[in-house]
Protein backbone atom coordinates (compact mmCIF):
# COMPACT_ATOMS: atom_id res chain seq x y z
CA UNK A 1 0.00 0.00 0.00
CA UNK A 2 2.92 2.73 0.99
CA UNK A 3 4.21 1.24 -2.23
CA UNK A 4 1.39 2.74 -4.16
CA UNK A 5 1.41 5.58 -2.13
CA UNK A 6 4.75 6.64 -3.02
CA UNK A 7 4.21 5.44 -6.84
CA UNK A 8 1.58 7.76 -7.37
CA UNK A 9 3.48 10.81 -5.27
CA UNK A 10 6.21 9.86 -7.98
CA UNK A 11 4.24 10.29 -10.78
CA UNK A 12 3.04 13.32 -9.39
CA UNK A 13 6.18 15.34 -9.14
CA UNK A 14 6.92 14.17 -12.65
CA UNK A 15 3.83 15.49 -13.86
CA UNK A 16 4.59 18.96 -12.43
CA UNK A 17 8.05 18.42 -13.70
CA UNK A 18 6.88 18.10 -17.27
CA UNK A 19 4.51 20.98 -16.41
CA UNK A 20 6.64 23.24 -15.15
CA UNK A 21 8.19 25.13 -18.02
CA UNK A 22 4.47 25.34 -19.62
CA UNK A 23 2.81 26.67 -16.36
CA UNK A 24 5.90 29.53 -15.63
CA UNK A 25 6.65 30.09 -19.32
CA UNK A 26 5.60 32.44 -21.48
CA UNK A 27 5.89 35.46 -19.49
CA UNK A 28 8.03 38.43 -20.14
CA UNK A 29 10.09 36.92 -22.91
CA UNK A 30 12.74 39.39 -23.08
CA UNK A 31 15.24 37.58 -23.82
CA UNK A 32 15.11 33.78 -25.18
CA UNK A 33 14.94 31.07 -22.14
CA UNK A 34 17.44 29.70 -21.31
CA UNK A 35 17.55 25.76 -19.78
CA UNK A 36 19.98 26.98 -16.73
CA UNK A 37 20.74 30.55 -15.57
CA UNK A 38 23.34 31.31 -13.37
CA UNK A 39 22.67 33.06 -9.85
CA UNK A 40 24.15 36.06 -12.22
CA UNK A 41 22.15 35.65 -14.96
CA UNK A 42 18.89 35.18 -12.86
CA UNK A 43 19.44 38.46 -10.64
CA UNK A 44 20.63 40.34 -14.48
CA UNK A 45 17.17 39.07 -15.84
CA UNK A 46 15.26 40.35 -12.56
CA UNK A 47 17.13 43.58 -12.63
CA UNK A 48 16.32 44.06 -16.34
CA UNK A 49 12.51 43.15 -16.21
CA UNK A 50 12.22 45.61 -13.01
CA UNK A 51 14.19 48.21 -14.93
CA UNK A 52 11.31 47.53 -18.11
CA UNK A 53 8.44 47.88 -15.34
CA UNK A 54 10.01 51.23 -14.16
CA UNK A 55 9.76 52.51 -17.57
CA UNK A 56 6.50 51.35 -18.39
CA UNK A 57 5.47 53.00 -14.64
CA UNK A 58 6.80 55.92 -15.69
CA UNK A 59 5.64 56.24 -19.11
CA UNK A 60 2.24 55.71 -17.68
CA UNK A 61 2.13 57.98 -15.20
CA UNK A 62 2.33 55.93 -12.19
CA UNK A 63 5.76 57.27 -10.96
CA UNK A 64 6.81 60.48 -10.36
CA UNK A 65 10.32 61.63 -12.15
CA UNK A 66 12.43 61.47 -8.85
CA UNK A 67 10.98 58.01 -8.34
CA UNK A 68 11.81 57.06 -11.07
CA UNK A 69 14.80 58.02 -11.09
CA UNK A 70 15.83 56.77 -8.18
CA UNK A 71 14.70 53.43 -8.89
CA UNK A 72 16.29 53.57 -12.03
CA UNK A 73 19.66 54.19 -10.26
CA UNK A 74 19.12 51.23 -8.42
CA UNK A 75 18.16 48.58 -10.99
CA UNK A 76 20.60 49.86 -13.31
CA UNK A 77 23.47 49.19 -10.67
CA UNK A 78 22.06 45.89 -9.92
CA UNK A 79 21.70 44.65 -13.75
CA UNK A 80 25.10 46.37 -14.11
CA UNK A 81 26.79 44.34 -10.95
CA UNK A 82 24.67 41.05 -12.02
CA UNK A 83 25.85 41.39 -15.41
CA UNK A 84 30.23 42.00 -14.48
CA UNK A 85 29.30 38.91 -12.19
CA UNK A 86 27.99 36.94 -15.21
CA UNK A 87 31.58 37.91 -17.13
CA UNK A 88 33.81 36.65 -14.15
CA UNK A 89 31.47 33.39 -14.24
CA UNK A 90 31.81 32.99 -18.14
CA UNK A 91 35.63 33.87 -17.89
CA UNK A 92 36.19 31.29 -15.14
CA UNK A 93 34.27 28.70 -16.77
CA UNK A 94 35.52 29.53 -20.29
CA UNK A 95 39.11 29.17 -18.83
CA UNK A 96 40.00 32.64 -18.73
CA UNK A 97 39.22 34.46 -22.24
CA UNK A 98 35.93 36.40 -22.40
CA UNK A 99 34.07 36.65 -25.71
CA UNK A 100 34.14 40.02 -27.46
CA UNK A 101 30.05 38.81 -27.39
CA UNK A 102 29.77 39.15 -23.84
CA UNK A 103 32.12 42.20 -23.71
CA UNK A 104 29.93 43.99 -26.30
CA UNK A 105 26.52 42.70 -24.13
CA UNK A 106 27.76 44.62 -21.24
CA UNK A 107 28.98 47.72 -23.05
CA UNK A 108 25.60 47.44 -24.66
CA UNK A 109 24.11 47.40 -21.06
CA UNK A 110 25.63 50.32 -19.56
CA UNK A 111 25.26 52.95 -23.41
CA UNK A 112 21.98 52.01 -23.12
CA UNK A 113 21.46 52.47 -19.23
CA UNK A 114 23.19 55.64 -19.24
CA UNK A 115 21.45 57.16 -22.57
CA UNK A 116 18.16 55.73 -21.58
CA UNK A 117 17.61 53.65 -24.64
CA UNK A 118 16.26 50.60 -22.69
CA UNK A 119 13.41 49.25 -24.79
CA UNK A 120 10.11 49.79 -22.33
CA UNK A 121 8.29 47.80 -23.96
CA UNK A 122 10.54 44.60 -24.81
CA UNK A 123 13.65 45.42 -22.05
CA UNK A 124 16.06 45.78 -25.39
CA UNK A 125 19.12 47.60 -24.80
CA UNK A 126 19.65 49.50 -27.63
CA UNK A 127 22.33 51.79 -28.94
CA UNK A 128 22.81 55.47 -27.88
CA UNK A 129 21.16 57.37 -30.04
CA UNK A 130 18.27 55.09 -30.69
CA UNK A 131 14.75 56.72 -31.23
CA UNK A 132 13.02 53.27 -31.85
CA UNK A 133 13.48 49.91 -30.41
CA UNK A 134 16.08 47.71 -32.44
CA UNK A 135 14.05 44.79 -31.33
CA UNK A 136 10.13 45.18 -31.31
CA UNK A 137 10.09 48.41 -33.37
CA UNK A 138 8.39 50.51 -30.23
CA UNK A 139 9.80 54.49 -30.10
CA UNK A 140 12.32 55.06 -27.42
CA UNK A 141 11.95 58.56 -25.26
CA UNK A 142 15.20 58.98 -24.06
CA UNK A 143 15.35 60.48 -20.67
CA UNK A 144 18.97 61.69 -20.86
CA UNK A 145 20.49 62.39 -17.40
CA UNK A 146 22.41 65.36 -17.81
CA UNK A 147 23.78 64.90 -14.27
CA UNK A 148 25.91 61.87 -15.85
CA UNK A 149 29.72 63.04 -16.46
ZN1 LIG B 1 11.57 46.72 -27.71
Amino acid sequence: MSLLIAAVALAGCIVLYVLHPLLTGGSASMEEDHHELTEAQHQKRIALLGLRDVEYDFHAGKLDESDYRRLKKGLAAEALQAMESESRELRESEGGTLSAEVEDEIEALRTSLREGTICHECGEPNPRGSRFCGECGTGLSVTRETTDA
